[in-house]
């Protein structure tokens, strides 16, 4: 019952289980996203997350990682590379809306996710919900063949996340946040997955719209592609820059004739 009454507050006008929640319609609402890295965010959903700034959406990017690993160049430091990637995730969000205060960094090494304490890594991502209360919490989908396969970080960063929403609603859990720190228990209303295979996803947002700011904002991460991830550069070769966004609209997914991000919107603690 408490989940009906969530969603009815959250999500109007009879949009309730049986048809997905429209997602790039709210407005107002607080949105925190988790993302391993500083990028997946801007692949996955960059076009939504265009569509909740433009609708006053409170929007926050929970990055786990630095991201300090993922360069060919032989000239490049570890730390010189987060320091990068901290400015392109920054020029990436702002494209979208995102003020950089609003982007965390939990400063985990890239790809050492997996070797975090698990216990201080829930209790961590358990007392942000409990921060920011969020009427939607999106993340990568644990279940999807890309994430099990994929980098560790993105394995942890999806358990740890949907462990941590689980945790945030019980007050039993890390008890002393509400006794020390003054959090109560949240109960994420909706999450929604990202990097879903297509078999699991069960809602798209269309985004033709914001497709132009979508590819800007993936062309912000230079030091991802090449050239720069070969020899960092930070700037784009005009015809560069001309052919990645090229490939990056060929890739996007295509659904009812409209560029769409794809999602699996699921309520509360693993409901469908
Ligand atoms: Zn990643």
């Amino acid at each position: 019952m408490k989940t009906f009454t969530a969603l009815l507050l959250l999500f109007p006008a009879g949009l309730l289980l049986a048809q997905p929640p429209q997602l790039e319609k709210l407005e107002k609402k607080t949105i925190l996203l988790f993302t391993p890295h500083p990028d997946d965010d801007t692949f996955c959903c960059a076009g939504t997350l265009a569509l909740l700034a433009r609708h006053g959406n409170n929007i926050h990017i929970v990055i786990y990682t630095n991201d300090d690993k993922g360069s060919y160049d032989p000239e490049m430091t570890g730390e010189r590379l987060a320091a990068i990637r901290k400015t392109e995730e920054e020029n990436s969000c702002r494209i979208l809306g995102i003020p950089k205060q609003n982007i965390h960094w939990l400063q985990f090494h890239d790809g050492m996710l997996e070797y975090a304490n698990p216990l201080d890594l829930v209790e961590q991502v358990t007392k942000i919900i409990r921060t920011y209360r969020p009427d939607v919490v999106m993340t990568i989908d644990p279940g999807s063949e890309y994430v099990r396969w994929h980098k560790t970080d993105h394995r942890m960063a999806a358990n740890n996340t949907i462990d941590a929403i689980r945790a945030a609603e019980w007050h039993l859990y890390f008890p002393s946040q509400r006794l020390h720190d003054g959090l109560e228990p949240w109960q994420v209303p909706v999450e929604a997955y990202f990097y879903v295979t297509q078999k699991d996803a069960n809602y798209w947002v269309a985004i033709d719209e914001v497709l132009d700011l979508k590819l800007s904002a993936a062309a912000a991460h230079v030091s991802q592609f090449e050239p720069s991830i070969r020899k960092y550069r930070p700037d784009w070769d005009p015809k560069d820059l001309a052919s990645i966004k090229k490939y990056l609209q060929g890739r996007a997914i295509k659904k009812d004739g409209h560029v769409v991000e794809s999602f699996r919107i699921a309520t509360q603690f693993n409901q469908q």
